[in-house]
């Protein structure tokens, strides 16, 4: 069998990849570097390009804490708290701390072999796999006979994917083009299997293998969700479609795809996580439908014709007490809105029209509920359909093109949705305070930011939406992800990504992204996004820039 690459080969490219701008080259040099790979190896080097150290999708996350990772650069290489501090404040990014540390390696293993990429599979794997009692302990010597190895280089980057903070520029589009331009596919053929298979690691060994061709949709692999472009105005939404759509409620529950097959019935998230063992009734109510299919819907707590409280859905799903009390107080309906694949035949490409009339059928007689809809033609039929949604306790509406196919993993324009707010963001916490008062010991205020390129850029401080048990657990959390301590306020790792709604954006000083927002409130935790689903600068100033009135504290 042919020896496994080297992984400085590897460092080295994503090392050119990220000193140029042009998305040509970034293709380019990534493509040249996979081309001679055997499949096994572009499956890890193009996971890891990605960013990733674990398959997309996969339960057991092979990812390492800042403070495993930093007690392991300072065993290594001899340096105190401080010096790591002051570097890590001069970076802002713990794999250039990492590189830096490593050019004065002050331990030395006995004898050591350059790193391959299997062995880096090898860790992956096994981190992935550590569990419970004395796992911690095992984490930390994995991660520290990579480190060892390592050159300052590939230090860097073994630190980069653990941490999840790649920061290369490759955007899922150019890593499927690269993956494409090394192993003689066209580029729609690549984005085709991408979409369906998921994960860039499985895509590059398929490609490489030569049949990337023939990945489709199967029961039990799930695929990533369609999603839905925001709009502002009922007027906006009338005009997009310029006829007849379909305006669903927005159920304000947990995105969820339904695979059936052989009588077995699996859930997915948004993430594509298994989570079928938290929903036992939709299982239930799934497993008296005939055949085989993957559904798309959203499941809600819901009782007796109207929805519940979305909080009680996420003590569920955190199982923070006794899960059957849980269920009982949080019962939840599925309600169904897509069909993408039925008894061996994939229905994506079909028009809405057709898959919703298939699915009407398939869910008939059963718990699961088909999302309710009425067909809007214009921006008044929009603005009622959106008082009857409100008014039923929904968030809004999404409103779909009944012609359009299911655009995996895409937010195209044919679906969108319209809600109460301005706006929501999706914004990550990166610092954190005690508070004050009844508040006092518990870390209670949140400094977030959003997206701007690969940096983060804060925008604003919330300390209200959050009940007294969700402040208590998020404090459980925020301590265990500080990556600096000073005292009463802590500095902490991007990752926690929670919904603010506030009444309007205005011009600021006071943070970074130069703006901030007016009377932001935590809308609820976003368990299921992570820091790479966050929103960006450029939708702050979209929705500024749409605001009727516009504030310039300058
Ligand atoms: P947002 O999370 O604000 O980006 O809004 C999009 C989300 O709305 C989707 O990811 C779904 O979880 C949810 N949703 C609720 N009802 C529907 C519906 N009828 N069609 C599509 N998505 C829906």
């Amino acid at each position: 069998m042919k020896q496994s690459a080297s992984f400085l080969g590897l460092a080295e490219t994503l090392k050119r990849v990220r000193g140029t701008r042009s998305k040509n080259d970034k293709v380019r040099i990534l493509a040249e570097y996979l081309k001679p790979l055997t499949p096994e190896d572009a499956k890890v080097a193009a996971r890891i390009a990605s960013g990733r150290a674990s398959e997309r999708g996969s339960k057991d996350e092979a990812q390492v804490g800042y403070s495993t990772l930093l007690g392991v650069l300072r065993e290594v290489t001899g340096a105190n708290e401080g010096d790591v501090s002051r570097i890590y404040l001069r970076h802002g990014d713990l794999g250039e701390v990492a590189e830096e540390l490593l050019a004065e390696k002050k331990e030395q293993p006995l004898f050591s072999e350059p790193l391959k990429l299997s062995d880096l599979e090898d860790a992956f794997a096994r981190l992935r796999s550590l569990k419970g009692q004395g796992s911690s302990v095992a984490r930390k010597g994995t991660v520290k006979s990579l480190v060892l190895r390592a050159t300052p280089l590939e230090g860097k980057y073994v630190v980069k994917v653990l941490t999840g903070e790649m920061r290369t520029g490759l955007v899922s589009g150019l890593l499927e083009e690269a993956i494409a331009a090394a192993f003689g596919l066209s580029k729609e053929e690549s984005a085709r299997a991408h979409m369906i298979i998921g994960d860039p690691g499985d895509l590059a060994e398929h490609a490489a293998r030569g049949d990337a061709g023939q990945i489709r949709i199967q029961p039990f692999r799930p695929v990533n969700f369609m999603l839905a472009e925001p709009m502002a105005t009922a007027a906006e939404i009338a005009q997009h479609f310029g006829g007849l759509a379909y305006a669903e409620c927005k159920y304000d529950g947990v995105r969820a795809q339904a695979h059936k097959s052989e009588g077995k019935v699996r859930i997915y998230s948004r993430r594509l996580e298994d989570v079928t063992s938290g929903f036992p009734e939709v299982v239930e109510a799934l497993g008296k439908t005939s055949g085989e299919f993957i559904l798309d819907g959203e499941i809600v707590p819901f009782s007796e014709g109207h929805p519940l409280p979305f909080q009680l859905l996420q003590r569920r799903l955190r199982r923070m007490e006794n899960f059957d009390e849980a269920a009982r107080k949080a019962p939840v309906t599925y309600f169904a809105f897509d069909l993408l694949l039925r008894n061996g035949k994939e229905t994506i490409g079909l028009p809405l029209s057709k898959r919703r009339s298939m699915l009407s059928r398939l869910v008939q007689g059963t718990a699961v509920r088909m999302a309710e809809s009425t067909d809007v033609a214009s921006e008044e039929d929009v603005e009622a359909a959106f008082r009857r949604s409100r008014a039923s306790g929904y968030e809004g509406l999404v409103v779909k093109d009944p012609d359009s196919p299911y655009a995996m993993g895409k937010r195209g324009k044919g679906w969108v949705k319209l809600k109460e707010e301005l706006d929501t963001l999706d914004v990550v916490i990166v610092a954190a305070e005690y508070g004050h008062g009844k508040r006092a010991g518990v870390i209670s205020d949140y400094t977030f930011a959003v997206r701007d390129g690969d940096r983060l850029r804060t925008i604003g401080k919330a300390y209200s939406g959050l009940t007294d048990a969700e402040i208590d657990e998020m404090t459980r959390r925020l301590k265990e992800i500080t990556v600096k301590d000073h005292g009463y306020r802590r500095e902490v790792k991007p990752e926690i990504v929670v919904e603010v709604a506030f009444d309007s954006i205005q011009r600021s000083d006071r943070h970074d992204s130069g703006y901030a927002l007016r009377f932001p409130r935590i809308k609820r935790i976003r368990t299921d996004k992570g820091v790479t689903d966050i929103d960006t600068i450029e939708k702050v100033e979209r929705v500024f820039a749409g605001q009727r009135l516009k504030v310039d504290e300058k």
